[in-house]
């Protein structure tokens, strides 16, 4: 068979795609910089620098790999019960919140319908978007990157179904308030709040999921129990979504070893949270050091990283100069990021290393 003339059987489409822009991995990364695995520093994918709990790990060696995985997901939901102190039936856990993401695409979205999209944020909305056929609305954060309500209600058209509210916002680092999430429930759509990073932001919307049908609230086990190599999180919301999406939901795609150690890691949380509060100190910590660097401007933040805006030196350059140095933040190329930089916060050591070759890069 000849399979140049493939592309007339795929999709139209898709394949006009933006491919999602993720992080390398750590051997891409070393090689850039031509220096050994080990001696990178990662601070462009918001993972944990301490990694899982031991207890995790331990737990992935007992889990039945020859069995296949609860598809009721029976353990996982009452353990993230009592963790949430949301009901079972309101809950239900993905491959990643990336899977529940478009796990909510495939239940709402056909080709055609729309979503909105509160720029700049998370990349994974609008990707899955793409992938979807929908229509993406971009209504651009303000200049402080907060939501603007009343531009909202008064410009949101009538067939956009989903909004995704991403809190605190990736990378922007700040967070919504109730009362504008109650605003936006109100126009009566699918609203999705993003929580990835609640654990460092200790704001949650979840209490709001029997009040609301139609609020979605996202966590995942990648970022505050450094779980994210294997791919574990978890959805809150009306029982009745949660039965929709059961219904479509890949049975397997939690694997045992995820269950497990998403298991372990709900019994160490108060280890895995004094690691959170580790990461909250550190990223004062550098808030405050590179609050002292003229020339660049730095976001608060309530999440696990720091948006920096530069004034002066390009950033693509420090970014380069950065990766020579082994260090690997996160840069954009939209209008509105970029002269950003994102930095995830690693371990004082390595926070140590990067503000001096920050320093040295852009005195
Ligand atoms: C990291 C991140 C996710 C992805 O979570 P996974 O559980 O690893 O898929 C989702 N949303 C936001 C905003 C993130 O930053």
């Amino acid at each position: 068979m000849d399979y140049k003339g493939i592309e007339k059987f795929i999709r139209p489409h898709l394949l006009k795609v933006n491919t999602y822009d993720a992080v390398d991995a750590p051997e891409m990364l070393a090689k850039k910089a031509g220096i050994r695995k080990e001696d990178i520093i990662k601070l462009n994918g918001n993972e944990n620098p301490y990694g899982p709990s031991p207890k995790a790990i331990q737990a992935l060696i007992n889990s039945q790999l020859h069995i296949y995985p609860d598809p009721l997901q029976i353990r996982i939901k009452e353990a993230l019960s009592e963790y949430t102190g949301i009901d079972s039936e309101s809950i239900v856990v993905g491959a990643g919140a990336d899977e529940l993401i478009d796990l909510i695409f495939r239940l709402f979205i056909s080709p055609g319908d729309m979503i909105v999209d509160f720029e700049p944020t998370f990349g994974m909305y609008s990707f899955c978007a793409e992938i979807a056929g929908a229509d993406i609305f971009y209504m651009p954060r303000d200049a402080d990157f907060n939501i603007d309500i009343e531009f909202v209600k008064s410009d949101i058209p009538e067939e956009a179904k989903l909004l995704f509210v991403t809190s605190p916002n990736n990378p922007t680092g700040n967070i919504v308030t109730e009362n504008q999430v109650k605003d936006l429930l109100e126009l009566g759509r699918i609203v999705v709040i993003d929580e990835a990073y609640f654990e460092f932001a200790g704001h949650s919307m979840a209490h709001l999921i029997s009040e609301y049908e139609n609020l979605i609230i996202l966590r995942t086990m990648s970022k505050w129990a450094g779980l994210a190599g294997l791919r574990v999180g978890y959805g809150l919301m009306n029982p009745q979504i949660i039965n929709h999406i059961m219904r479509i939901k890949p049975p397997y795609s939690v694997s045992n070893a995820a269950e497990e150690a998403l298991l372990a890691s709900l019994n160490d949380k108060d280890y895995l949270l004094s690691n959170v509060d580790t990461i909250i100190q550190g990223r004062e910590k550098l808030y405050n050091s590179l609050k002292e660097i003229p020339h660049l401007k730095v976001w608060p933040s309530n999440a696990n990283f720091i948006l920096i805006e530069f004034d002066k030196k390009e950033p693509t350059k420090v970014y380069q100069e950065l990766c020579m140095k082994g260090i690997f933040v996160r840069s954009y190329s939209s209008n509105r990021l970029k002269n950003c930089l994102r930095v995830s916060i690693g371990t004082p050591e390595e926070m140590d290393k990067f503000i001096y070759a920050l320093t040295e890069i852009i005195r």
